[in-house]
């Protein structure tokens, strides 16, 4: 999911609903605004589909005066699958003894059953299947009197990854929890307005001043030009998702301090020092796997070009909610570009394979179009296990790694070659010179390394083995 919040502008929620189209690609399905004025108070609009089309029309923003607004876009990787609900959608309000509270969560939250249990046997009244809605409700349950301790009672008692903004009539609150797992910048705009985004790309499209990623387990309160920082959860480490370099970003966004555009290349260069061939020409699984073919063509010194063909209409395939949409998506979003790849040897760069069946189509695609050879080679280490922070990967029986070796994934695909970066290889190229501190690592790479950092309660209960 992405997040967006901005205060001490005049008509906050537009510059909310550019934030969030720039975060689109975090979250497709449906996206939400709560803003706050003065005399009007709160209003909200929770809609399904793109920002662009509905927080684009004036009649709707005209709803959500004020210069304090939050904003969410979802996609859903807790609560109902099949359909979202409209009442799954973010920000979550609650109204206080001392005031409203809006709340928008990117993250997971990995004791939600748990805590929901506990909450509903204690009187709470569930408004959606969300894991984010507990928030709410324990700080409903706090006895601190101001709407931030209430937030840090309620967040030290969640477990997992959670980029959290939320708003009060005058405060715009930020927080990460205390790995960090998912990102959360902090920018300036105008004389006194501040900014929180998930990635640097939203600060940018409003004309915003990166100033710097809100730390892991930090806490920022803004209010009246002024930022508060603590550390509600004490001393940690940071773990942040390195998924979020190899795919969940937007290359134009920085992160850690790096260009996610220029891992990513380097992830490229990294594949072509480890995973060399002989080919003709080195084609990119677009979008996604762009900028790390372009590093393996830069390092093999194998000519670039652009031999599948994205349509620009078509979202993340990934991202749909259904496997039955996802398998029609990819013929819908690629085309082979026939003229270039007939007859060549072709490198296919992906950023990763998750079920196959993208890898799968993509290879018969090439062939149909006369290919000589085929050799896929992918920017992420096998993706083995699940995600349970925010990353909607399927159970461990359908991810194709869990299932088979390299070879036999190779055959499965029907490629003459197959190849992943290793770990210590994504590890270089996000700038760890050494590779992957085996005894402390750096990251979250558990869909790769199957090294949990939060242990995921809820689906342990279901029967998850670690
Ligand atoms: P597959 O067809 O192997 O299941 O999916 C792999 C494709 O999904 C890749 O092209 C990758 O870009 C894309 N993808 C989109 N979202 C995700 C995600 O959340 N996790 C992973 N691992 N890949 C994703
Ligand atoms: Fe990111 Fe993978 Fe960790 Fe999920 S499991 S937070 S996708 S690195
Ligand atoms: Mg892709």
């Amino acid at each position: 999911c992405g997040v967006f919040g901005v205060i001490g502008v005049a008509d906050a929620a537009n510059f909310v609903a550019l934030g969030l189209h720039a975060l689109q690609h975090r979250g497709q399905e449906a996206g939400g605004i709560v803003a706050h004025d003065a005399e009007q108070g709160f209003n909200s609009a929770h809609r399904f589909g793109y920002v662009r089309d509905n927080f684009t029309k004036q009649s709707l923003m005209e709803t959500l005066p004020g210069a304090l607004a939050i904003g969410h876009v979802r996609y859903s990787t807790a609560g109902t699958k099949a359909a979202t609900a409209i009442r799954d959608v973010q920000p979550f309000f609650g109204e206080f003894a001392m005031g409203g509270c809006a709340v928008a969560h990117n993250g997971n939250i990995t004791n939600a059953l748990a805590l929901r249990r506990e909450l509903i046997e204690r009187g709470s009244i569930f408004q959606s299947s969300s894991d984010s809605e507990c928030i709410i409700h324990l700080m409903a349950r706090s006895i601190q009197r101001n709407i931030p301790e209430r937030m840090k009672d309620a967040l030290r008692r969640v477990e997992g990854a959670f980029s959290v903004i939320a708003m009060t009539r005058t405060k715009l609150i930020g927080v990460r929890d205390p790995l960090g797992v998912r990102p959360l910048v902090l920018g300036r705009i105008g004389d006194d307005g501040f900014v929180l985004a998930s990635e640097t790309c939203a600060l940018d499209i409003i004309g915003a001043e990166f100033l710097r990623e809100i730390e892991p387990g930090e806490m920022v309160v803004i209010s009246k030009g002024e930022i508060e920082s603590s550390r509600p959860f004490g001393p940690s480490t940071g773990r942040f998702c390195i998924f979020e370099h190899v795919y969940f970003s937007r290359p134009d966004s920085i992160i850690g301090g790096r260009s996610v555009y220029e891992t990513r290349r380097q992830i490229g260069v990294e594949l072509a020092r480890e995973a060399p061939v002989e080919a003709d020409l080195v084609c990119p699984v677009p979008d996604s796997g762009t900028p790390a073919a372009i590093g393996y063509a830069h390092e093999s010194g194998i000519p670039f070009g652009m031999g599948i063909i994205r349509n620009q209409y078509m979202g993340r395939t990934f991202i749909e909610p259904t496997e039955q949409i996802r398998n029609m998506g990819v013929r819908l979003k690629l085309n082979v570009n026939r003229a270039l790849v007939k007859g060549k040897r072709v490198v296919l760069v992906d950023d990763s394979v998750v079920r196959g069946t993208t890898s799968r189509k993509i290879k018969d695609m090439i062939l149909d179009a006369g290919a000589a050879e085929v050799h896929f080679r992918i920017a992420s280490p096998p993706t083995a296990w699940p995600c349970f922070y925010g990353v909607d990967t399927p159970d461990r029986g359908k991810l194709l790694a869990a299932q088979m070796s390299e070879e036999e994934m190779r055959e499965w695909i029907g490629v003459d070659s197959l190849a992943f970066v290793t770990l210590d290889g994504l590890y270089r190229a996000v700038g760890e010179a050494r590779g992957r501190n085996n005894a402390c690592p750096q990251y979250c790479d558990a869909c790769f390394s199957g090294d949990y950092p939060v242990a995921p309660f809820d689906q342990l209960e279901r029967g998850f083995r670690m």
